[in-house]
């Protein structure tokens, strides 16, 4: 007899628990994630993609979901590794650090107002200890992106504002006497 065992929202996350119970020498199968590959959005329509397992061996693989959730794996995964360390602060060396999303809100502004986001270019942490502030080396985008997508809206805007000015000078019969 055959169990779900948890269900995703997409096949990959779904793959992802699979190759867990899998490494854990628990047997385990994915259901219904074709149809999803084939178009993600009908996946809460369609239930999600389906973690089965056998019903003798649930109660292994609650124990190894479980630990997923709490963070066991990436616990081994940071002290073999050592790459997964979180952000210091570079003033008080505290470990107690944020991102700054503002870049983030910047994006979703321009997403509002040009319907396309302006890419971000650089993250910014910030200390809760000493609230000190300062950039972290990871960029998201190269500057050259976004000088790039600078003169690319500035072209649009002047394209739309130069259409816009022309069809009123034909339509509009308060422009007829600018
Ligand atoms: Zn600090």
């Amino acid at each position: 007899m055959i169990t779900t065992l948890t269900t995703k929202t997409t096949a990959i996350e779904a793959h992802i628990i699979l190759g867990r119970l899998q490494a854990e020498g628990i047997p385990a199968f994915i259901a219904f994630e074709h149809h999803i590959w084939a178009n993600w959005m009908l996946s809460n329509a369609l239930g999600g993609v389906r973690v089965q397992v056998l019903s003798s061996r649930i109660k292994d693989a609650n124990v190894v979901i479980s630990n997923i959730e709490n963070g066991e794996f990436q616990k081994y995964l940071e002290a073999e590794t050592g790459c997964l360390e979180k952000e210091h602060c570079p003033s008080c060396n505290s470990n107690a650090v944020k991102n700054i999303i503002w870049p983030w809100k910047i994006a979703f502004l321009s997403l509002f107002i040009f319907t396309v986001p302006i890419p971000y270019v650089q993250n910014q942490m910030k200390c809760v200890e000493c609230n000190h502030v300062w950039k972290t080396h990871k960029r998201t985008y190269s500057v050259s992106v976004m000088i790039f997508t600078i003169f690319l809206f500035g072209t649009l805007l002047l394209i739309g504002l130069a259409l816009w000015f022309f069809w009123c000078r034909l339509n509009c019969s308060v422009a007829r006497f600018i």
